[in-house]
C-alpha cells in the first residue's frame, strides 16, 4: 500500500477503481499557409462551436449548482468573445499567415502568463478562464476528441494532471466517487466546485498521475488529503467505517442548515460568519449563517498598488447586503496595521506595529480614507441590513470621534439628497482591555458589541499573536480572559445591549459550552464551523453551562478551565 499526500479540497471519503485521464494530446505546430482567411474562418467556426458547448455547461451548472458557480462559465463566454484577444489573433494569422491553432496558442499564452503573475487572486483565476477555453478551441481546431466525462458509468475515482472547471462541471456525482490531481490548490476553481458538488478531492499530489494505473484501487480521504494506493482488506475495513461516520455526520449536518441555533433548554443564540470579500457570502448562505458578523473590509485595499475608491467600495458592500437579503451584516471599518499593510499608504516603520498606529487609530489621523468609507457604507446602507463596528477602540473619546465623523458623512449625504437608512446600528470591536474594563460606560452609547479575541488575548497577556515562541502564553481558556468576556457580556446585558465575538474563539468547541454559559448573543466564526458548532449547542444545556461558566472563572489556570470542560462532557448530557 502506497500513501500519496496532497490538499484535501473537498471533504469526503471515496473507495473506487481508478480512471487515469491522459490529458488530450493538443500540439500546435507552426504551419505558413497560403490563404489566412481560411484559418480565419476555421478560427471562427471552432468559436461558434465552443461557444454552444459553453452554453450548454452553464446551463447545466445553473441548474445544478445555482448562479454563483455558473458565474464561472460566464465567464469562458466573455473570453470568447473578448475582441482585445481574438483581434490580435486574427491579426497574426493574417500578417504572418499562419495556422489558427498556433496563432490563437501564441496569443492566449501571452495573456496567460501575464495574468498569472498578477497580485490579484481575481486576475489569476483570469488566467484558469483563459487557459480552459484555449484548450476547448484547439481541441476543435485540432479535431481531437475530448474525454467526454459526461459518459462516465462505472464508479471510479478520477485521477489527473488536473481537471478545468468546465471538466469538473461534467462530472457525474453518481459514477465519480472523487478526483486526485497532480496539480491545484483548495482554492482554485476546480476545487470550489468539487465541494459545491459534494465530490471529495484531493490536489496538488504533484506525482499521482504517474503513481496510479487503470483500474488500481483507491481510498481517497479528502479531509486529510491522501490517497492510499492498493490498500489491504484491514485499511478497506477501516475506511469503510470512517466513510459511514462521515456520512450520518453530513445528513445531521444537512437538517441543520435551515433551522435557529437554539441549546436544548430552549436559548437562542446568533451564528455568523467572517468573510473577507463579497464572494464569500456564498458559504455563509451553503452552510446556514444567520448572519455576517465581521466582514473585513480592509481586503478591499490589499493586494493592490492604490485605494480603492468610494464607487468600488459602496458596490462591494452593495453586494454582500443584497446577497444576504435582509440578514445582518456587521462591516468592520478599515483595520490596517499590525500584520496588515498597505504599501502605497507608505506609512513609517514601528517598533511595535500591533501597539502602533492601527485601525481606528490611523483611521482618525487620515480622515480622508476614513471618509470615503463611511460613505460608501452609509450609501449601501439602503441595501439590507449594515451595522457598523470600529476596530481597536480604546477609549470612549475614540468611539466618540469616530462616531461623530460616521454623523458628519450622514448629514453631508442627506444635504446631497442621498438616501441612507436611519436603522445602522453602531458599534465596537472589544479588543483592548481598557475597552473591556470600562464595559460598562461604552454600552451606554453603544449598539453592540463584538469581542475580537484575537487581539484581546494577545493584549491581555502580552503575547505577541505571532509569535511562536510565546504561543504557550496565547491562552484562550485563560480565567483572566474569561472574566473579561464575561464583564463586557454583563454590562452590554445591564443596557439592553447584545454581545457578539468574532475572534477564533468564537468556533472554538472547547470555548462554545463556557460562551453559552457566560449569555453570549452572537458567535461569528467561519463558514465550515457553523454547522459543527449548531449541532454542538443543540446538545448543550444553558442552565448547565452557566453552572460551569461560573465553576470557570474561578479557577486558576487555562488547563484548570479545558480540564473542567473535557469532564462535564464526559459525566453529562452534551457530547462534542
Ligand atoms: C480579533 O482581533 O479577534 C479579530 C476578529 O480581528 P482580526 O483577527 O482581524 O484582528
Ligand atoms: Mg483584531
Amino acid at each position: 500500500m502506497v500513501k500519496i499526500k496532497g490538499i484535501g479540497a473537498a471533504a469526503g471519503i471515496a473507495i473506487a477503481k481508478a480512471l487515469v485521464l491522459e490529458a488530450a494530446e493538443l500540439v500546435t505546430e507552426k504551419r505558413t499557409v497560403e490563404d489566412p482567411e481560411v484559418e480565419v474562418t476555421r478560427l471562427r467556426e471552432a468559436l461558434v462551436l465552443s461557444e454552444a458547448e459553453v452554453r450548454k455547461l452553464k446551463q447545466r451548472t445553473l441548474e445544478q449548482l445555482g448562479e454563483e458557480k455558473a458565474e464561472i462559465f460566464e465567464a469562458h463566454l466573455l473570453v470568447l468573445n473578448d475582441p482585445e484577444l481574438l483581434g490580435p489573433v486574427e491579426d497574426k494569422i493574417r500578417t504572418e499567415s499562419l495556422n489558427a491553432e498556433y496563432a490563437l496558442q501564441e496569443v492566449t499564452s501571452g495573456f496567460i502568463s501575464m495574468f498569472e503573475n498578477m497580485k490579484s487572486a481575481y486576475l489569476r483565476e483570469r488566467a484558469a478562464d483563459m487557459r480552459d477555453v484555449t484548450k476547448r478551441v484547439l481541441a476543435h481546431l485540432l479535431k481531437v476528441k475530448v474525454q467526454d466525462l459526461a459518459a462516465i458509468n462505472e464508479e471510479v475515482i478520477l485521477v489527473a494532471e488536473d481537471l478545468t472547471p468546465s471538466e469538473t462541471a461534467q462530472l457525474n456525482r453518481s459514477f465519480v466517487k472523487g478526483f486526485a490531481t497532480n496539480i491545484g490548490g483548495r482554492t482554485s476553481h476546480s476545487a470550489i466546485m468539487a465541494r459545491s458538488l459534494e465530490i471529495p478531492a484531493v490536489v496538488g499530489t504533484k506525482e499521482i498521475l504517474h503513481q496510479v494505473k487503470d483500474g488500481d484501487l483507491l481510498i481517497l480521504d479528502g479531509m486529510d488529503g491522501s490517497v492510499l494506493l492498493n490498500p489491504d482488506e484491514a485499511t478497506i475495513a477501516e475506511y469503510r467505517a470512517k466513510k459511514e461516520q462521515y456520512e450520518a455526520q453530513r445528513a445531521e449536518y444537512a437538517k441543520l442548515r435551515h433551522v435557529p441555533t437554539v441549546t436544548m433548554d430552549g436559548l437562542h443564540v446568533e451564528l455568523a460568519v467572517n468573510i473577507g470579500t463579497p464572494a464569500d457570502v456564498a458559504g455563509v448562505l451553503e452552510n446556514g449563517g444567520e448572519a455576517v458578523g465581521l466582514y473585513r473590509a480592509e481586503f478591499l485595499y490589499m493586494g493592490r498598488d492604490s485605494m480603492p475608491s468610494e464607487q468600488e467600495q459602496f458596490g462591494a458592500y452593495k453586494t454582500v447586503l443584497e446577497r444576504m437579503e435582509g440578514k445582518p451584516v456587521v462591516v468592520r471599518t478599515l483595520d490596517i496595521g499590525g500584520d496588515k499593510e498597505l504599501p502605497y499608504l507608505e506609512l513609517p516603520k514601528e517598533m511595535n506595529p500591533f501597539l502602533g498606529l492601527r485601525a481606528v487609530r490611523l483611521c482618525l489621523e487620515r480622515q480622508d480614507i476614513f471618509r470615503t468609507q463611511l460613505r460608501a457604507l452609509l450609501r449601501a446602507s439602503v441595501y439590507g441590513n449594515l451595522r457598523i463596528m470600529f476596530p481597536m477602540i480604546a477609549t470612549l473619546d475614540e468611539f466618540r470621534e469616530a462616531k461623530n465623523i460616521l454623523l458628519e458623512e450622514k448629514a453631508k449625504l442627506a444635504a446631497e439628497g442621498i438616501q441612507v437608512s436611519n436603522e445602522i446600528q453602531l458599534g465596537i470591536m472589544v479588543e483592548i482591555p481598557s475597552t473591556a474594563v470600562l464595559a460598562d460606560l461604552f454600552a451606554k452609547e453603544v449598539d453592540f458589541f463584538s469581542i475580537g479575541t484575537n487581539d484581546l488575548i494577545q493584549y491581555t497577556m502580552a503575547a505577541d499573536r505571532m509569535n511562536e515562541r510565546v504561543s504557550y502564553l496565547y491562552q484562550p481558556y485563560n480565567p483572566a480572559i474569561l472574566r473579561l468576556v464575561k464583564r463586557v457580556i454583563d454590562s452590554a446585558h445591564a443596557e439592553g445591549k447584545w454581545v457578539g465575538m468574532c475572534g477564533e474563539m468564537a468556533g472554538d468547541e472547547t470555548a462554545i459550552p463556557l460562551l453559552i454559559g457566560l449569555g453570549l448573543d452572537e458567535f461569528s466564526m467561519s463558514a465550515s464551523s457553523i454547522l459543527a458548532a449548531r449541532s454542538q449547542i443543540s446538545k448543550l444545556s444553558a442552565e448547565e453551562m452557566r453552572t460551569l461558566a461560573l465553576e470557570a472563572l474561578s479557577c486558576g489556570t487555562a488547563e484548570e478551565v479545558a480540564r473542567l470542560v473535557t469532564q462535564t462532557r464526559h459525566h453529562s448530557s452534551f457530547p462534542m
